[in-house]
């Protein structure tokens, strides 16, 4: 939980300590990361704690690492530009 009671962004209310999933993109790559956050009502913003914010960075060198932990839950394509 954070030490805000209204978003940053909007000044709106946040609903403290969610949880959610946050993705994180390294190229093409993206990882999904668990997190608690205080979500803003208003406009989603999250709201994060140093602690989950150095979750999402660890999360991001693990990406980059191409890493044997995480496995893969999904794939991203790409949308032929040809079908405007
Ligand atoms: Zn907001």
């Amino acid at each position: 939980m954070s030490d805000l009671d209204k978003c940053p962004s909007c000044g709106g209310p946040l609903e403290q300590d969610q949880e959610v999933k946050e993705t994180v993109n390294v190229g093409n790559n993206g990882v999904l990361v668990s997190i608690r956050a205080d979500v803003c009502k208003q406009c989603g913003e999250l709201v994060l704690t140093q602690e989950m914010a150095e979750k999402l960075e660890m999360a991001r060198e693990s990406l980059e690492e191409e890493p044997s932990d995480m496995r893969v839950v999904g794939h991203v394509y790409e949308y032929p530009a040809s079908h405007a």
